[in-house]
């Protein structure tokens, strides 16, 4: 079929096997350039491995440290006029690349908040790699099925108080005013039991027991920070509530398995999650100006190849390693607060970046690559090799 991108509110409906393996390409010849400087485990657990920061870390490790992989995702192949997600499809063009570099790259699709996928998953590691010295927890999840079948929906919204600010709406670069209404305590407590620490524990928890989890291993998750302007709707809303619970969760398992337990702030980027929350992608899209005029924009795979070879034991005082310190940069940071201030529908393109918004937006989706003929028939069932 011929597959056009069909763009719903933050979403794309449709993906292109051929656009995304191309993605895939781009982000494997950037973590090449890293062979021989990571070294953060040669047997690897992604969690969420399939798009945005877990898929980088995923190529990194494997293509810039020679790391075995195995994916936990929640994607689905193609089903006759529908074609699959694009995490389906980078994964089954990042694990052919994997096989044909002699590297071990296996996926188990399925809800990683379910005990049987984590036992599905703990054989496949018995059966495969014996243990694994890595464990990246990059979910970003909307809901949860609990354990006795009730499901549980994060929400993105403010604590204590109404926030009202600018926000785009990105379609047709109007810049207005949004008003976020505070959560109750039930949408907080629910927005912790997905986003929080309390499945990465689980995690943890079975691998250990299962004897799958090695001594000493590195287990990451990615938080976010951000300037004051999004603190309302970030850090000190419901979903900065649930990684602030990431924080005590990563200390309880340093404690409680000597692992090396770490939280990653990483920078402001678009994926399919970030584009959901209110009044970032504004902010996005106005700090891709200024970092990309200033030189220091860096995608998924630029973050997490710097991650991996070199920040891996630098922490700030609260024991974070800070990804967003080229998006934290005073200079970067003034520039996209005047441009807050000063921002109409009039002047969007002097002050943001909405093509790099879009472009990144069409890309995670495998469209807008020079190199493909979006015009030519493609086969949009992919296969993916049972893990
Ligand atoms: P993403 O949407 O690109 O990736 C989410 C991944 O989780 C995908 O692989 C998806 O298949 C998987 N997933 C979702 N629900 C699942 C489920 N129930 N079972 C199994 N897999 C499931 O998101 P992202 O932006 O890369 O976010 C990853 C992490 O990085 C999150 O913790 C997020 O908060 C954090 N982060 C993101 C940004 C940003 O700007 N995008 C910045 C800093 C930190």
């Amino acid at each position: 079929m011929v597959i056009e991108p069909k763009v719903r509110g933050f979403i794309c409906t449709t993906a292109h096997p051929v656009g995304c393996a191309e993605s895939v390409g781009e982000q494997i010849a950037v973590a090449e350039k890293y062979r021989g400087k990571i070294n953060a485990g040669k047997r690897v657990l992604v969690i969420g491995g399939s798009t945005g920061y877990g898929l980088a870390s995923r190529i990194a490790l494997a293509f810039g440290g020679g790391a075995a992989t195995l994916n936990v995702m929640f994607e689905r192949p193609a089903a006759g006029v529908r074609t699959a997600t694009a995490g389906w499809y980078n994964t089954a063009a990042f694990e052919n690349a994997a096989r044909d570099a002699g590297l071990y790259a296996k996926s188990v699709n399925g809800d990683a908040f379910d005990k049987e996928v984590k036992a599905r998953v703990i054989d496949i590691i018995k059966r495969d790699l014996k243990t694994v010295d890595a464990v990246i927890y990059s979910l970003a999840a909307p809901r949860r099925t609990m354990p006795d079948g009730t499901a549980v929906n994060s929400v993105l919204k403010t604590v204590g108080e109404n926030f009202t600010n600018k926000t785009i709406d990105l379609r047709n670069g109007q810049v207005g005013e949004v008003t976020i209404e505070p959560a109750t305590d039930a949408e907080i407590d629910a927005t912790i039991k997905v986003m929080g620490g309390e499945d990465w524990a689980e995690w943890i928890d079975e691998l250990a027991a299962a004897g799958v989890l090695e001594k000493g291993a590195l287990t990451l998750a990615y938080s976010y920070i951000g300037p004051e302007l999004t603190y309302p709707i970030y850090t000190n809303g419901t979903i900065g509530m649930a990684k602030r619970d990431l924080y005590y969760t990563a200390k309880a398992i340093s404690e409680k398995y000597g692992a090396k337990a770490r939280i990653s702030v990483n920078k402001a980027l678009v994926t399919q999650s970030s584009a959901a929350i209110p009044v970032v992608p504004l902010y996005i899209s106005l700090l891709y100006k200024a970092m990309k005029q200033i030189g220091t924009h860096e995608g998924c795979i630029e973050q997490m190849c710097r991650l991996f070879a070199e920040k891996l034991d630098v922490f700030d005082d609260e024991g974070y390693i800070r990804m967003d310190d080229l998006e934290m940069d005073p200079a970067v940071q003034k520039q996209v607060e005047k441009a807050w201030r000063a921002v109409t529908t009039e002047n969007i393109a002097e002050y943001a970046d909405i093509d790099g918004y879009w472009e990144d937006f069409y890309r995670m989706f495998g469209f807008n690559h020079k190199g493909v003929d979006y015009s030519a028939d493609v086969n949009a069932e992919v296969a993916i090799e049972e893990a």
